[in-house]
């Protein structure tokens, strides 16, 4: 009606999101050496499980591991929170395929709350319906085990919720489960806004993806984030001396002791997008590169 879109806003997705938030405000009163201890623990397990395991592994299968592994770290990036991973790498496919253009699911081009939160409280069919999005995953919609860890993402929170109470009380719950997860939702999202928005660009990508150190600080070397979109299949994100990436010496470790195998790297130059001159001036330019380099995601996972 009107010729206005009518946005379906997921009701429990911001009633959870908000009362995260709500949790974090007991912090000052909780706080002590055993809470923060919890959280350094749990903030890193959840982080490499998302970098590390949804994201490099699962979405982008820039290196190999055991079975095994690959499903523990998984639980490790479903306990942060971020739903379960077939839907989150449907999503993060979507959003090399189509980055920052209409179909892009958290594009800065709507502005920066959106890319940065807004986006997860509207309803989005390609990302919000199971048999659609299972679409964009679907060597993991196969895995049984996989599936499992997706369908009881809720209750995994809530485990670990009553674990943390057992282990440390209010202030377990406060420092374990509120303040770790909206840290590590706030760190997770900046990828989407800030290394969308602000730093510098050594690739010519099609789009707006940028390099932003505080961003890879906070994130274990996903700010490296233009990068990244240069090469999606590389394991290492940093890709200068300094471009520190603990994801990728992580990545490294696993492969010293056998457990990481046919770790990808960038071969010579990122040859479909020559170096940018100057970052100045840059405007996104809605190129039909991208979703030849989804295209490349789904050959490589068939
Ligand atoms: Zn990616
Ligand atoms: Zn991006």
């Amino acid at each position: 009606m009107f010729g206005v879109p009518v946005l379906k806003i997921k009701w429990p997705t911001l009633l959870g999101i908000v009362v995260m938030h709500l949790g974090v405000i007991f912090a000052p009163w909780t706080v002590s050496r055993s809470a923060v201890v919890v959280f350094v623990i749990l903030q890193a397990m959840t982080t490499l499980g998302i970098t590390l395991g949804y994201h490099r592994l699962l979405a982008h299968r820039s290196f190999q591991v055991p079975k095994w592994l690959e499903y523990l770290i998984t639980v490790c990036g479903a306990l942060a929170a971020q739903g379960g991973p077939i839907r989150w790498v449907a999503t993060h496919r979507l959003h090399h395929a189509f980055s920052d253009r209409p179909q892009d699911p958290h594009s800065p081009t709507r502005g920066f709350w959106w890319a940065h939160m807004g986006w997860l409280f509207v309803y989005d069919e390609l990302i919000d319906h199971p048999t659609k999005h299972w679409r964009y995953a679907p060597e993991l919609a196969k895995d049984p085990v996989h599936r499992v860890i997706t369908q009881t993402n809720i209750l995994q929170q809530v485990l670990l919720g009553v674990f943390l109470f057992v282990l440390g009380g209010w202030p377990g719950v406060v420092w374990g489960m509120f303040v770790r997860t909206v840290f590590n939702w706030h760190c997770t999202w900046f990828v989407n806004s800030a290394s969308h928005l602000w730093g510098y660009r050594r690739y010519d990508t099609g789009e707006g993806s940028r390099n932003n150190w505080w961003v890879a600080l906070l994130t274990y070397g996903e700010g490296w984030h233009n990068n990244h979109h240069a090469y999606v299949h590389s394991a290492a994100h940093g890709l200068r001396w300094w471009e520190l990436d603990l994801t990728y010496l992580t990545i490294r470790l696993l492969g010293v002791v056998k457990l990481a195998t046919n770790i990808r790297l960038p071969r010579g130059k990122a040859a479909k997008f020559p170096p940018l001159p100057t970052d100045a001036g840059f405007a996104p330019q809605f190129t039909p590169s991208e979703p030849a380099l989804v295209m490349a995601e789904f050959r490589l996972n068939e």
